[in-house]
């Protein structure tokens, strides 16, 4: 891992597979997809309280995503934070 990490998260963005692809980011219980294996969840503080989040890795193409689980907020959900 000698990669500059800007030029690595250019190149993440254009490496989703189709089912990544199609992950609609940032909106409240949009659904992941099939390959998306779970790899551990944590809770962080906001405003209101406590939310949790899941993280998971694409099988397929090895992206990581983390799925943010606040009802209080419809924009909160998935979001790709790397590989
Ligand atoms: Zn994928």
């Amino acid at each position: 891992m000698t990669q500059d990490p800007a030029r690595q998260s250019e190149l993440k963005k254009m490496e989703l597979c189709e089912s990544c692809a199609g992950i609609q980011r940032n909106w409240r219980r949009a659904p992941g997809h099939a390959e998306l294996v779970q790899r551990g969840n944590r809770k962080e503080e906001r405003d209101h309280g406590t939310v949790t989040i899941t993280r998971y890795q694409c099988d397929r193409c090895g992206t990581a995503w983390e799925y943010e689980n606040d009802k209080t907020d419809q924009r909160a959900g998935w979001s790709v934070v790397g590989r």
